[in-house]
Parts: structure tokens; sequence; C-alpha cells
């Protein structure tokens, strides 16, 4: 069964198609500028050339009519016709209390998930739109939800919960939910996989470092803490997130230079983290990696907080076996992998293979035999983690 995968942001959109049974990626792209000049469509199919169309999309149904279009073009298309898509898999940012697994959509589905949309305005809609626009497009076609936030609905409350007055949590649900959860649930069960040890008996932290960053603490086969908080703002310095912060720091800045608290949120959101850091170096660890101090300096304060969090979560899981490092600089950057491991995480009894931190672009132990504690570097693969929940479901009905 081919499933198609889509990732709906606001202005853009992320698809792949790919074949449940098989696992093979058939083909994948990316609808950009939706609804603003200057849209277009990039189409990689399977193993063929890149196709990339300048054309105009004024609505994200447009843009989903434009992908289908693509993926059954007579010259570079895949399919002979959209009769041969199986199920679509809809990315979710946030699903609340609501759910704490993919479910099929229904029109109650979408009403739940319209009303988690104060908890990410900026998201949940985005994502409701690109559910729509299927659903006109491909009637009868079954639709599946996997949301960032479900996997880590299986936190105790002793670490969801804020310590602020409990009435907040009752009334506007405020707490942790953390995001990024599709990825902590695949790499910790390849984490298992890769160690040949049964995921329930395991004490995983998989730290997802990319341009947003966030760690999780996995007990017996269940998430138990992760550092993303109630919206994707709180835990690690990330590319131009602050990361956590003395929540006073916001006045502050609002007294000295007049700002409005939704200014300060966005100066927080969009030019802090390592970007801040380095004085507007980069929020690309590739830049930060050219050996100036402001980058140094990033880097430095990046790894300590990340090494922080691995230590927070040792002490709350009362040890750990294995540490996973995934998305875009914890798979490529052997530099923040040695600094963050060779610095700080002797004391759990780690020793780095330094030759296999080297290796890029495959699942690798980079600790020795000896190592008391394994550190993994595990590609991620949210599509195909979405592609396959999404066939499990639809298979079932
Ligand atoms: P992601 O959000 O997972 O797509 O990660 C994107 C980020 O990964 C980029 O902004 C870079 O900071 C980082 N990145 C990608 N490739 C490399 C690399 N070769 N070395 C260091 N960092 C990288």
């Amino acid at each position: 069964m081919n499933i198609l995968v889509i990732n709906c942001g606001s202005s853009s959109l992320k698809f792949q198609l790919i074949d449940a049974e098989t696992e093979e990626l058939t083909a994948r792209g990316l609808c950009e500028r939706i609804g603003i000049s200057g849209s277009r469509i990039t189409f990689f199919p399977g193993d063929g050339e890149k196709v990339v169309r300048e054309v105009s999309m004024p609505d994200h149904k447009t843009a989903i009519q434009l992908v289908l279009d693509a993926l059954t073009d007579e010259g570079t298309g895949v399919l002979a016709d959209l009769g041969q898509i199986g199920a679509v898999g809809h990315r979710i940012v946030h699903g609340g209390e609501a759910f704490a697994q993919a479910t099929v959509i229904t029109p109650a589905v979408k009403e739940a998930i319209r009303a988690c949309s104060d908890l990410a305005p900026l998201h949940n809609p985005a994502n409701l739109t690109g559910v729509e626009a299927c659903e006109a497009l491909m009637p009868g076609v079954p639709m599946v939800a996997v949301f960032d936030t479900a996997f880590h609905q299986t936190m105790p409350e002793e670490a969801y919960l804020y310590a602020i007055p409990y009435r907040y949590y009752e009334k506007y649900k405020i707490r942790r939910y953390g995001f990024h959860g599709t990825s902590h649930d695949y790499v910790s069960h390849r984490a298992a996989a890769l160690l040949g040890r049964s995921y329930e008996e395991l004490k995983l932290i998989v730290c997802h470092l990319g341009n947003g960053a966030s760690v999780s603490a996995v007990r017996n086969g269940k998430c138990v803490d992760t550092s993303m908080g109630m919206t994707p703002l709180e835990g690690l310095i990330m590319g131009t997130r602050s990361g956590d912060l003395d929540p006073a720091v916001i006045q502050f800045i609002a007294d000295k230079e007049d700002k409005s608290i939704g200014e300060i949120m966005s100066i927080l959101n969009k030019e802090s983290g390592v970007l801040g850091i380095s004085g507007g170096l980069s929020s690309d660890f590739r830049d930060l990696e050219n050996g100036s101090l402001e980058g140094e300096r990033a880097l430095h304060a990046f790894a300590l907080r990340t090494a922080k969090y691995i230590g927070a979560y040792a002490a709350a899981m009362n040890g750990v076996d294995a540490i996973c490092f995934t998305a875009g600089v914890g798979e490529n950057s052997a530099s923040v992998r040695g600094m963050i491991c060779n610095s700080y995480l002797g004391y759990l009894g780690i020793t780095l293979d330094e030759e296999a931190n080297q290796k890029r672009g495959c699942e690798t132990i980079i600790t020795t035999p000896e190592s008391l504690t394994k550190v993994l570097v595990i590609p991620t693969n949210e599509e195909l983690a979405i592609a396959r929940q999404t066939y499990a479901l639809v298979r079932q009905a």
C-alpha cells in the first residue's frame, strides 16, 4: 500500500510517498511559499531527476492538487492514478491530552485537534488545512493523524506539571507536553534493536539535536520526561530558540527596551539560541564550527546545556543504558557529540570510539565495547514512522 505522508506548515508543505510493505521511498517533495508570491513545488521522483515548477499556490488545496498532479504526471510521475494511494498520514503538532497515539481522522478528531489550537496557534490550524484539502481532493481515502506530542503522554504528573498554581493546569491545561515525539519514539525503538535488547527493559536518553532540539528520557518503553514544554521554546539551546530561561528576564527586557511580551516572545523564538549567543553569526552549526570565538561560545553553551539534561534524566531514571544522538546536528556533528561526551559524561563510564564517531548517515554505536553506557547515532526518519503508524491503523480497519 502507498502511503502519502503530509507535513503541512502555514506556508509550506513537505510530502513523501512511501510503499508501506517494502518501506521504500517512492517520491518526495516540497511546496514553498503557499499563499505568498513566488510559490513553487519541488518534486523528487524515486531515482529520477528533480522537477521544479514555479506555479501560483494561493492556498493549501491548490498545493495538494499540485502534489497529486506531480505524483501522477505521465512523464515524471510515479503513480498511474490516485487510486494507488491507500491512505494519507498527517503530521499534527499538538494533540494536547486528547491523543496518546495516532488515530484515524473523523469529524470528532478534527474538532479535538481544533480545540488544541490554543496550545499551538501557528501549527494546528495549518495542519488541519492540509487534512481538509486532502479530504476534498481524495474522497474515501483514509486520513490518519500522527501527533508530535503523543509519545510523551506517558510522562507522570511529577514530570509534566509546572510548579505554578494548580488551577492553571485545571483551567487551561498548562503543563509540559513535549514535541518531536515521532522522532523520539522511532529512535528509541531503533536503539533497542541496535543494542539487541528488549525495548521494555532499557533506560534510554534520546537527544534530538536539530534546528529545534529536545531530549527525552525513555524508561521501560515509556517516555518519562522530556525537555520541551507546553511549547517548543523550553529546554535545550536551539538554532534560534532560547530554551530554558529565568522568566524574570522577560519583564526585565520589557522594561529596559519598552517592548511588549509578544515582541520578546518573538526574540526568544527567532533571535536567540546559538544564533543569539554567537552574536548573530548563525543558527546553523556548520557555520559555528568555523573556529571563531563567537561560534565556540555558542557551541560550548549548547554542549553544556545538553549534557545537563542528560545528567538530569540519568538521575530521573536512576541510571541510563544508552544515549542516542539524532537529527541534523546529532547525526552529523562529530565535534558536538565529542564535546558533550568527552567533556561531561565520563562519570557515566562513557568512552567514545573516536573513529566510529566520525561515521555519518548510518546507525552506529560510537562508544568502545568497554564503555559502561553506550552512545548511539541513529538517523531519525519521522516520515517513515508516520507511514508505519498510518499503515498499522488502516490495515486494522
Ligand atoms: P534538522 O532540524 O534536524 O533538519 O537539522 C538542521 C540543522 O542541522 C542545521 O541547521 C544545522 O545546524 C545542522 N547540520 C546539518 N548538517 C550538519 C553538519 N554536517 N554538521 C553540523 N551540523 C549540521
